[in-house]
């Protein structure tokens, strides 16, 4: 008989932090207005944060928006191209002027599509390291200078992915960048310290999500027998993760800084004691060999 696996979740509005945790609080969630992003917004929304939404669709923005006042709370959505410092300092600019000073800061936003290394464009490389990479990097540094220079305290989280420890063959670009975001998390959160300002990362395992790209939804097999192939019998749900990212950002998390969370159901540490036939990368993308046609 097949054991149960790990027990479901609360329900969808529960919170294990006391109500209003974030009120008078203002959070700004990068790519908060889709997926997991829009998750993390509105558990934050929910406990009272007013959430700034910065993206570059206003489709997913306004879906951000409302999913968080459904929740209960206060939303912006503000356009943002993470790859752009200038208009990050624009968004958190007009974010401040009709929310209020910025306390925290999830970098989620992220792009990403499944290539073979030896297909992959130069500006298909360099635009998901500038996104994931970069763009957390830019975004980061917005925020602890406006904090800094009042005194002001502040949390950072870093949303990553658990092919930064192990390499993403399919995914060099994204596993590099987001080897880099972890890299990150760990030299930011040593220099800010200082001056009470934390960064943390989190790691989502498999989390299935009604917005993911058509990239990523078209990775043959991907929907198929998806909990038997976690440890956990079971995919995450999107509010697994965005407790995760208010507990971080909480007092009570006021300790932590510098470490990376995982929320995966263990799957990333899984090996066979035979590991099952290999399959090159090319074979799984349905891609034919380098030359002919691929
Ligand atoms: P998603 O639905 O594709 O969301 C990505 C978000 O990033 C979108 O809202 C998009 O908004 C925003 N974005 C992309 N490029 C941007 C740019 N240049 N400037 C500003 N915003 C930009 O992804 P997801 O599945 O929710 O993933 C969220 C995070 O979790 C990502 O960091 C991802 O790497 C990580 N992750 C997810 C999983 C999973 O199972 N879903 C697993 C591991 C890691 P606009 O289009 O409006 O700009």
């Amino acid at each position: 008989m097949t054991p149960p696996g790990l027990d479901a979740p609360p329900p969808l509005g529960a919170s294990a932090l006391p109500a209003g945790t974030y009120a008078g609080q203002v959070v700004v969630v990068t790519g908060g207005g889709t997926g997991l992003g829009k998750a993390i917004a509105t558990e934050f929304g929910r406990l009272g944060a007013a959430v700034g939404i910065a993206s570059r669709d206003p489709d997913h923005r306004a879906a951000g928006v409302a999913s968080v006042e459904a929740a209960g709370g206060t939303a912006l959505g503000v356009a943002c191209d993470i790859r752009d410092a200038d208009a990050i300092a624009g968004a958190f600019d007009t974010i401040t002027a009709e929310l209020g000073p910025i306390n925290a800061l999830i970098n989620n936003a992220a792009g990403n599509f499944p290539v073979p290394a030896e297909d992959m464009s130069p500006n298909a490389w360099r635009t998901v390291v500038d996104i994931v990479l970069n763009g957390t990097f830019l975004c980061s540094r917005d925020l602890a200078r406006r904090l800094i220079p009042d005194g002001k305290p502040g949390a950072i989280v870093n949303v990553g992915a658990s092919y930064a420890w192990t390499g993403g063959p399919g995914f060099a670009h994204s596993a590099a960048a987001k080897a880099g975001v972890k890299n990150l998390t760990e030299t930011l959160a040593v220099e800010w310290a200082p001056y009470g300002i934390r960064v943390n990362g989190l790691v989502p395992g498999l989390i299935p999500h009604a917005d993911e790209v058509a990239a990523i939804a078209a990775v043959p097999g991907k929907y198929i027998g998806q909990d038997d192939r976690v440890p956990a019998g079971r995919v995450g749900e999107p509010r697994e993760l965005a407790w995760a990212a208010t507990y971080l950002c909480s007092p009570y998390a006021s300790y932590i800084s510098g470490h990376s969370l995982v929320v995966d159901g263990a799957n990333w540490q899984r090996r066979h004691t035979v590991q099952p036939a290999f399959t090159p990368i090319r074979e799984q993308l349905g891609r034919p060999p380098f030359g002919q046609g691929g």
